[in-house]
């Protein structure tokens, strides 16, 4: 099995896209990732999956708390700057929801304390316990195939 395989079927899995950040003194720091699953409904656990190499990493472990925000389908370019595919973009505005950095915007912002981290191969888990959710009535950003598509309309 080569990475190319791995990846070509990974990607047959359409997902949903998220931006996860979190803000360690006073930095905001944001990256995006569809790796991302609802785990528990009581208690309410989310689970984020982070590389080993990413600076994401390092943050998450130092603030103990991270947002996981779902996109929109107009985000892509917010998509595209977290995942450091865009230089030279405008300032990303960030709000907070229990003090913990959240996307203006999103479909959905959620906020987390990390309960427990697993490290596993090249990636750490992040199982994150919800303090708190906001909301928003939008489409979804949707990624399949290494390409961004929305929802077709009926
Ligand atoms: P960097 O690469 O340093 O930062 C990411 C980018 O965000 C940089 O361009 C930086 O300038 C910008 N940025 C960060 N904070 C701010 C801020 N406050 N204001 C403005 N810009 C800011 N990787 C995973 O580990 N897990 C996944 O589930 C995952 N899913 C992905 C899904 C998709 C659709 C894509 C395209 C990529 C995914 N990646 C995933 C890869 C990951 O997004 C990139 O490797 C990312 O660059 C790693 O970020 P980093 O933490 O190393 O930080
Ligand atoms: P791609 O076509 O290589 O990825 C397709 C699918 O494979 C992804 O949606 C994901 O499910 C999986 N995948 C890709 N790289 C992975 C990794 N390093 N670890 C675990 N699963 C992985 O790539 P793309 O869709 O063009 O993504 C652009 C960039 O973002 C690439 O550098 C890719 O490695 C990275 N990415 C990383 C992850 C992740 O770490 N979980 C997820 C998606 C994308």
């Amino acid at each position: 099995l080569d990475d190319r395989q791995f990846r070509e079927a990974m990607g047959k899995f359409a997902t949903g896209v998220t931006v996860v950040a979190t803000e360690v003194d006073g930095n905001i720091h944001g990256m995006t990732a569809n790796a991302f699953m609802s785990v528990s409904l009581n208690p309410k656990l989310v689970v984020v999956s982070i590389a080993e190499k990413a600076q994401m990493l390092e943050k998450i472990k130092q603030s103990g708390t991270f947002s996981v925000n779902i996109l929109a389908a107009d985000q892509q370019e917010v998509s595209m700057i977290f995942a450091g595919q865009l230089k030279n973009h405008q300032e990303v505005v960030f709000e907070h929801l229990n003090g913990v950095p959240v996307l203006s915007n999103a479909s959905a912002q959620i906020s987390c304390e990390v309960s427990a981290a697993h490290v596993e191969g090249d990636h750490t888990l992040f199982i994150g316990k919800v303090t708190d959710i906001r909301i928003e009535d939008a489409e979804p950003l949707i990624y399949y195939s290494g390409k961004y598509r929305r929802l077709a309309e009926d």
